[in-house]
């Protein structure tokens, strides 16, 4: 079936109305009617070709939340009218051993992301910036009761992306973490990492940061400025999530770290950053990298925000304004994702 979207179709332009085929849900698939996407900064990276992958034409999104509309032949996770989410993993093998531990994302096939990627038919992913969806009911989450559809779709990529390290690294009473950066993905992390019962810390070099980071859940603020506050923190940390994806000095937080403490990255600077070392040895330091999670685990961590009753904060927008969205993303002009109203395409 064809079915409104939006699409960059060429390097350099905008996003412009696209129509896209949708294939009717096959068996054990499901059809998606979609009404919210966020805006996450992969979306830019990818469309924009500044990670040189993009095919054009790029449907982007992959923070989406939506209706099952129909469902294909032995369905049984999900039913007609559930309200789901579907996030980064359109597909995978679903036999190898990281699929079946939940670790999808790192099928030994490859994993089909659910925008600009080729799924194991050979077909073409166009993303959530668009009316509908079909998928492998293996992929779509369902959303609990009480979350709202809106400010939870960006827990889709965003919510799990920081949820995942928070569990692995052991957040949780007793245990100091650090957030630095404060966009999409620290803001959840700091909900998170409160939320787990960890002592929460805000690590930033702008004041105008403090009152949102306190308002967020963040018990204190390190300055990054005032070296008095950067000394009374050093050792102190035992886990830091960096979500800062612009270049930036890696060295100005191991000092933060306590012994055996991890510094974990999920964003993504483009350009290579230098290490000194000794700081990491010093301290038996440790340096992570983590991305996104695993259907059981994005489940998990659902359940954890419908229960703790954490969902993003959202600036909403109609399909028509994307462009000028995205503008005010590169700028960091937002508080703190942007959510596309589907509705808005029709
Ligand atoms: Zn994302
Ligand atoms: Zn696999």
């Amino acid at each position: 079936m064809q079915v409104d979207a939006y699409a960059i179709t060429a390097e350099g332009q905008g996003l412009e109305p696209f129509t896209i085929e949708r294939r009717e849900p096959g068996p054990e698939e499901v059809l998606v009617e979609l009404m919210y996407c966020g805006i996450c900064h992969t979306d830019l990276v990818v469309a924009n070709n500044e990670s040189k992958q993009a095919q054009y034409p790029v449907v982007p999104g992959h923070e989406m939340v939506g209706r099952v509309a129909q469902v294909g032949e032995g369905v049984t996770k999900v039913a007609e009218g559930d309200l789901v989410g579907i996030g980064c993993i359109a597909d995978s093998c679903r036999t190898c051993d990281p699929c079946h531990a939940g670790e999808e994302h790192y099928c030994n096939s490859g994993f089909v992301m659910t925008f600009n990627s080729t799924n194991l038919a050979g077909e073409k992913t166009w993303g959530g910036y668009s009316s509908h969806y079909t998928i492998h009911e293996h992929y779509v989450v369902k959303i609990p009761e009480g979350l709202d559809p809106a400010g939870a779709a960006p827990l889709l990529c965003g919510g799990i992306t920081v949820y995942t390290p928070l569990k692995r690294f052991e957040a949780g009473p007793g245990k100091r973490v650090g957030v630095a950066g404060l966009g999409g993905l620290g803001h959840l992390a700091i909900k998170m990492a409160k939320a787990m019962g960890a002592h929460t810390t805000m690590i930033t070099g702008s004041p105008n940061k403090i009152p949102d980071a306190e308002r967020l859940g963040a018990d204190d603020v390190v300055l990054t400025s005032d070296p008095d506050q950067v000394a009374a923190h050093a050792g102190s940390f035992d886990l830091i999530i960096n979500t800062i994806s612009g270049e930036h000095d890696v060295n100005a937080y191991l000092p933060y770290l306590s012994r055996k403490g991890v510094l974990c990255y999920v964003g993504a600077p483009q350009v290579p950053l230098p290490l000194v070392m000794g700081l990491l040895i010093f301290g038996d330091k440790v340096m992570a990298g983590s991305l996104i999670g695993g259907i059981p685990s994005t489940e998990e961590m659902l359940e954890f925000c419908a229960k703790h009753n954490i969902t993003a904060d959202i600036e909403m927008v109609d399909i028509q304004d994307v462009n000028a969205a995205w503008d005010r993303i590169e700028k960091n002009d937002v508080k703190y994702r942007f959510v596309i109203d589907l509705g808005s395409l029709s």
